[in-house]
């Protein structure tokens, strides 16, 4: 494959990374590594011109309060109908319409979410990830990295489950153009889940 024409085909997009907590930097990273433009998003005015938009992992707690604070919460939810919104880890906790006991903060995927949903002594791990729609399909191993993460529970059409741990637990979902990932492509090297998304981005 001519890595330099695919370099190329990310140019030109203006992606920007909720920065209000957690990890939006390693996110800002991987998008220059692909020549995507990418932007911290605070205020609402932020959003204005963007292609796409990530929600990082983080304290999804923190960062709901923080997104409230800054009102967020509406334009996020707007800009969602006509946009690619990515959602790792923390970020999934925020995209899920259930989130078990509290409300949900932006509850714009149907899924059923799980938080820090592996217990105390692996709340950390990193397993292979052998997900279809990616670059290289389920023949090259994605690093899967797990911190304190949630789980989906259930995901409900039009959501559908796109990767699974080994043991069956579902840890990705897909619903249109939302995206969701319990674990963290941000802190890898390998660009194919950036580069899964800038796809969605464009169609
Ligand atoms: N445990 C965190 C939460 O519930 C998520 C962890 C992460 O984003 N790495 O918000």
């Amino acid at each position: 494959m001519n890595r330099d024409l695919d370099v190329e085909r990310e140019a030109g997009l203006d992606i920007g990374v909720l920065a209000l907590q957690g990890a939006f930097i390693e996110h800002i990273h991987r998008l220059t590594e692909l020549q995507a433009a990418a932007r911290e998003v605070r205020l609402p005015q932020d959003l204005e011109g963007l292609d796409g938009l990530i929600l990082p992992g983080g304290e999804s707690t923190a960062i709901a309060k923080l997104m409230a604070g800054c009102g967020l919460v509406a334009p996020i939810r707007r800009f969602a109908e006509r946009h690619a919104v990515w959602g790792t880890c923390a970020g999934m906790i925020l995209l899920a319409d259930d989130i078990g006991p509290e409300p949900p903060v932006l509850g714009l995927m149907d899924i059923v979410v799980e938080r820090n949903a592996f217990g105390r002594q692996i709340d950390s791990f990193e397993e292979p990830l052998y997900v279809e729609g990616l670059e290289e399909g389920a023949g090259r191993a994605f690093p899967g990295i797990f911190i304190r993460a949630p789980r989906l529970m259930a995901v409900r059409p039009p959501a559908r489950v796109i990767v699974r741990l080994a043991d069956g637990t579902a840890v990705g979902a897909r619903q249109g153009r939302l995206l969701a990932t319990a674990f963290h492509p941000e802190l890898t090297r390998d660009l194919r889940f950036h580069r899964y998304f800038l796809d969605m981005v464009r169609s």
